[in-house]
Parts: structure tokens; sequence; C-alpha cells
């Protein structure tokens, strides 16, 4: 099978799982990272660091390191890298091919209310509660800025930064989480909302909430532009397909 050399949009851990199979099938993969995290967790093969300086660039980074195959596999509400992939794919004719975990399901016994922004969620806040736990990542929590009658637990890998709202504490952390620890973390700050994003993926506050009876605001995902695959491993499978199929 031949190799295909493979720029890995990522920063998931499924565009980590993703570089691992990859690299074990023999592949050459190239994994890019936005940057925002001081020290991210290294994928197997070569990693890059930081923006491309918009199409343009990933247009003619695609053409310098004579890229096979662009893959698409950035967190699901980074909608400017997934356009920007689109039509760098659509000017230089390479495949783009787009990994993405499915998204958050309800069940019984969850009280989930869904808004299309952040924006949105913070109107809809002082309604459904006063306490609120945010894992919206740090980059938004201006947003919140202006609701003073609520107070904030925000979660996130990094301090955040200005402006934020009044009444805040931070828990710097990065997951796995269990429920019993979301639990115990929504018990002792007596939180009342949950709001996140609909990142999909393993869901231990969802699960917690559940439990609790609390509420929760998610924040619906923005549209695909196309078909998207939901696990590396079928994403690794038509790698091993398209290698064989340029080989005969
Ligand atoms: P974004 O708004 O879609 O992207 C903004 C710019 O950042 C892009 O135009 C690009 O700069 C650069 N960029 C983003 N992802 C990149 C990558 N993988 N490699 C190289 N450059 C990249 O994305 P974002 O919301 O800032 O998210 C950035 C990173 O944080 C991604 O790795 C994403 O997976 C992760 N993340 C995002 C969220 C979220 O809710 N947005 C949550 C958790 C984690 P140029 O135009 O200069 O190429």
């Amino acid at each position: 099978m031949p190799a295909l050399r493979v720029l890995l949009l990522g920063g998931t851990t499924e565009a980590r799982r993703l570089a691992g199979l990859l690299v074990a099938d023999g592949h050459t993969v190239i994994s890019s990272l936005a940057g925002r995290t001081s020290e991210p967790l290294r994928p197997a093969g070569a990693v890059r660091i930081g923006g491309f300086g918009g199409v343009d660039g990933l247009v003619g980074y695609l053409r310098d390191e004579r890229i096979d195959v662009l893959v698409d596999a950035t967190h699901p509400f980074a909608a400017t890298m997934t356009r920007h992939a689109v039509a760098a794919a659509g000017a230089s004719g390479v495949p783009l091919m787009v990994l993405r975990r499915p998204g958050w399901t309800a069940v019984p016994g969850d009280d989930w209310h869904r808004v299309v922004s952040l924006a949105e969620a913070a109107q809809r806040l002082p309604d459904l509660g006063r306490r609120v736990f945010l894992t919206t990542g740090r980059q938004e929590l201006a947003v919140f800025a202006g609701l003073d009658e609520c107070w904030f637990l925000a979660r996130s890998v990094e301090p955040p930064g200005t402006p934020a709202p009044r009444q805040l504490a931070i828990v710097l952390d990065r997951g796995p989480f269990t429920v019993e620890g979301e639990r115990q973390l929504m018990l002792d700050h007596r939180i009342d909302v949950l709001v996140t994003k609909d990142s999909g993926g393993a869901d231990a506050k969802l699960a917690a909430a559940r439990a609790l009876s609390i509420p929760v605001l998610m924040v619906n995902r923005p549209p695909e532009p196309g078909p998207v695959l939901s696990t590396p491993e079928e994403l690794a499978a038509i790698l091993r397909g398209r290698g064989a199929s340029a080989e005969n």
C-alpha cells in the first residue's frame, strides 16, 4: 500500500486517535494544532502548531508539503477552520475528509434547553438558574460578563482572560471526568444550571446533571459543510482502501 501524505487538522481526542491509526498504517501524518493550549497532548507523527494565515496560507501549505489528503478533525465548534478547509480543498484539488464525533442526544430524565448560540444561552440563564457551571471554553466567557445576578463556576484547561463575569470561580482541569466527580463538583458549588456546547464525546457532566435534576442549556453545533465520518477507525479504513486502489 503506498503511503499517503495526510494533513490532519486536529486538537481533538479523535484526531489524536486517528493520527495513531494512520501512522501505524504507514502514512505520513502531519497534525496541525491551533496553538491555543500551551502544553497540548501530542499525537503520533509530525506536529505543526499555529494558524496557516487563512485560506491562501492553507492552500500554499498543501502545495508545499505535497499533501495527498486533508482531514478536518477539529472541534465541532471550530467553524472558521472548517470553512477554510473546505475552501482550500476546493482551490487546491486536495481531497477533504471530515471526522466529527456525534453530538449528544437527550435521554429520559434530562432537562435540556437547546439554544443556537452562547448569546442565547446568556439570555435564557437567569430564568433557569443563578449558580451556573460553565463548560463552554475560556475564550467565550465575555458573553456572560453582563450577568451580575448569576454566580459562575467556569472550567477550562488554561486560565481565562477578560472580560469575564463579575462573580466567577475558575477550575483549571482537563478531562476525562467521572460522573461521581462531576456530581460532587456541582453539589459542592450548589450549581443549579449547566451551560455546555454540544461537543459530543464523554458526557459525565450530563449524567451528573441528570442525576441531580439540574437543567442544561445546550448550545447547538454549527452546521457541517458536507458529509462527515464519526469514528477514526472508519476514516482510517477508507484511506487504507484508497492507498490500495492507488497501488492497482
Ligand atoms: P476557529 O475559530 O475555527 O479557528 C480560528 C483560526 O484558528 C483559524 O482560522 C486558523 O487560523 C486557526 N486554527 C484553528 N484550528 C486550527 C488547527 N487545527 N490548525 C491550525 N490552525 C488552526 O477555531 P477555534 O474555535 O479557535 O478553535 C481552535 C482550536 O481549539 C482547535 O484546535 C479546536 O479543535 C479547539 N477547540 C475549539 C473549541 C470551540 O468551541 N471553538 C472548543 C474546544 C477546543 P488561520 O486562518 O490563520 O489558518
